[in-house]
């Protein structure tokens, strides 16, 4: 299993990641760059190689699934 993505990592911090998002309608889960498999909490983002974020995060990055 990969790691979690922490907050306080840099790049999570420059992207101001949270685990859990102020947005209910955006969400890592319907975000265009998470990865895996649907209905995971943990899963991985093409833009934080090797760890997992949380599906119900958020970062900067956000763009809606077309
Ligand atoms: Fe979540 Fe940001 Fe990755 Fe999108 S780019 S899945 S909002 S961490």
């Amino acid at each position: 299993d990969l790691p979690h993505l922490a907050e306080d990592d840099a790049q999570a911090a420059a992207l101001k990641y949270v685990h859990a998002s102020p947005d209910s309608e955006k969400h890592c889960a319907n975000c265009a760059l998470i990865q895996g498999a649907d209905g995971e909490e943990w899963r991985p983002c093409a833009l934080f190689p090797g760890k997992v974020v949380n599906a119900n995060g958020w970062c900067s990055a956000y763009a809606p699934k077309p």
